[in-house]
C-alpha cells in the first residue's frame, strides 16, 4: 500500500477557522493511507519558550503565561464546537503542564532539558485538539505519541534521529495502523533512550514529516504551507518574488542550507536517499501546483536568482 505524509506547520492551524480549513484540505487531498504530521498552534511554540524560561527562572511572569497558553487553546476548541465530554483529554494535557509549571523546578536540571520537558506541550495540544475535531467532523484517525516513534540521542533541543531504532518500530507498529486509519501526530518531538523528551530544533516539523517517510517507505510527502510553493525569495520580503515550480534534491538542500525558511536543512536528506519526492504545496490554494522536489537535472538555481536575506547578509 503506499503510505503519504502530510505536514502542516503553525501557521496552517493558528485559529479554528484554520483548523476548520486543514479539515477541508484532508477531506479533498487525504485519500488513502497516511500519516499527517502537525506543529503546535500559530505561534505557540514561541509562547511554550516563554513560559519554559519564566518556569526555569522563576519569573512571576509565570502564571499569566501559563493562563495565555490554556485561554488560546480553550478558545479553539469553544470555536471549533467540540462538546466538553470530547475534549477531557485535551484538559488532561493542560492540566499535566501546569502541575508541572507549579512544581517547584529541579535545580540540577539543566535548561534545555526542562525546555524538552514543557515546550512539546504545544505539539501534543494541537494535535489533540485537531485529531478530536476531525473525528467529531468524521474525518476519522487516530492520534499517536511521536516520542514512541521518534527516538533520538538525549541531546536536548537539537537531538539526532536514531535511525535504527526508529525504522524498525515505525514499520512494525505504526504501519499496520497507518494503513488502517489516518494518523495524527506530532512534529518537532522525540524521546532519548533514556525516556525522557528531545526536540529537534525549532521548525524540525518538516524534518519529522521526513523521518515517517523515510521508515515508512512513503509514495510522497506533503509540506502545506501558507504561500504557494518554494519561491526564489521570501514574498514576504520581495513583493515580486516567483514560485520554483521543480527543484533537484541538491538544490533544496542548497536552499535550506542558506537559509530560506521555507523548509527545514534536514528534511531533504532522508527523502533523496529514497528517493522519495517533496510537495511543498498551499493550503489557501491547493489547486495551485506547488514545488515538486525530486531527482531531476533541474539547473533553477543556475537560472534564477534566489534572494536569501539573513540579518544582516544577504547571499545572492
Ligand atoms: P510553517 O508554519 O508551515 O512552519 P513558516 O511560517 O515557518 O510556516 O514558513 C512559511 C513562510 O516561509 C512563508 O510565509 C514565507 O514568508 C517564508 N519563506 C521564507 N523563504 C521562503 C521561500 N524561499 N519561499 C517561500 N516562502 C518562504
Ligand atoms: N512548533 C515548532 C516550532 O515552531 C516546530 C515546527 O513548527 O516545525 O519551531
Ligand atoms: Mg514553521
Amino acid at each position: 500500500s503506499l503510505m503519504r505524509v502530510f505536514k502542516f506547520g503553525g501557521a496552517s492551524v493558528k485559529s479554528a477557522d484554520a483548523v476548520k480549513n486543514v479539515a477541508k484540505v484532508l477531506r479533498e487531498y487525504g485519500d488513502g493511507p497516511l500519516v499527517v504530521v502537525v506543529s503546535a498552534m500559530g505561534k505557540m511554540t514561541n509562547k511554550m519558550e516563554e513560559l519554559a524560561d519564566a518556569y526555569y527562572y522563576e519569573k512571576k511572569t509565570k502564571t499569566n503565561i501559563l493562563e495565555e497558553v490554556k485561554s488560546f487553546h480553550q478558545n479553539i476548541i469553544q470555536e471549533l464546537k467540540i462538546d466538553e465530554y470530547d475534549y477531557y483529554e485535551v484538559e488532561n494535557l493542560l492540566i499535566e503542564l501546569e502541575c508541572m509549571i507549579e512544581k517547584k523546578r529541579d535545580v540540577s536540571s539543566p535548561f534545555d532539558m526542562e525546555y524538552d520537558r514543557i515546550v512539546p506541550f504545544g505539539e501534543l495540544i494541537s494535535t489533540k485538539i485537531i485529531s478530536i475535531y476531525l473525528n467529531k467532523i468524521g474525518y476519522i484517525n487516530r492520534w499517536i505519541d511521536a516520542r514512541n516513534f521518534v527516538i533520538t540521542t538525549e541531546k536536548n533541543r537539537a537531538a539526532n534521529v536514531l535511525w535504527d531504532e526508529c525504522v524498525p518500530l515505525i514499520n512494525n507498529s505504526l504501519k499496520p495502523l497507518a494503513n488502517k486509519q489516518t494518523i495524527i501526530t506530532q512534529g518537532f518531538i522525540g524521546r532519548g533512550l533514556n525516556h525522557k523528551n528531545t526536540t529537534l530544533g525549532r521548525e524540525g516539523s518538516d524534518y519529522t514529516a521526513a523521518i515517517f517517510a523515510f521508515a515508512l517507505d512513503a509514495e510522497s510527502v506533503t509540506i502545506w504551507k501558507d504561500v504557494s510553493g518554494v519561491m526564489n525569495a521570501d514574498p514576504r520580503k520581495f513583493e515580486d518574488a516567483t514560485l520554483i515550480p521543480l527543484l533537484s534534491y541538491n538544490e533544496a538542500i542548497e536552499l535550506a542550507y542558506y537559509g530560506a525558511s521555507v523548509i527545514h536543512p534536514k528534511t531533504i536528506q532522508p527523502l533523496k536517499n529514497k528517493k522519495i519526492p517533496l510537495y511543498v504545496k498551499s493550503f489557501v490554494d491547493p489547486t495551485l501546483s506547488g514545488t515538486e522536489v525530486r531527482e531531476n537535472d533541474s539547473r533553477t538555481l543556475n537560472e534564477t536568482q534566489c534572494y536569501i536575506v539573513k540579518e544582516n547578509q544577504s547571499v545572492v
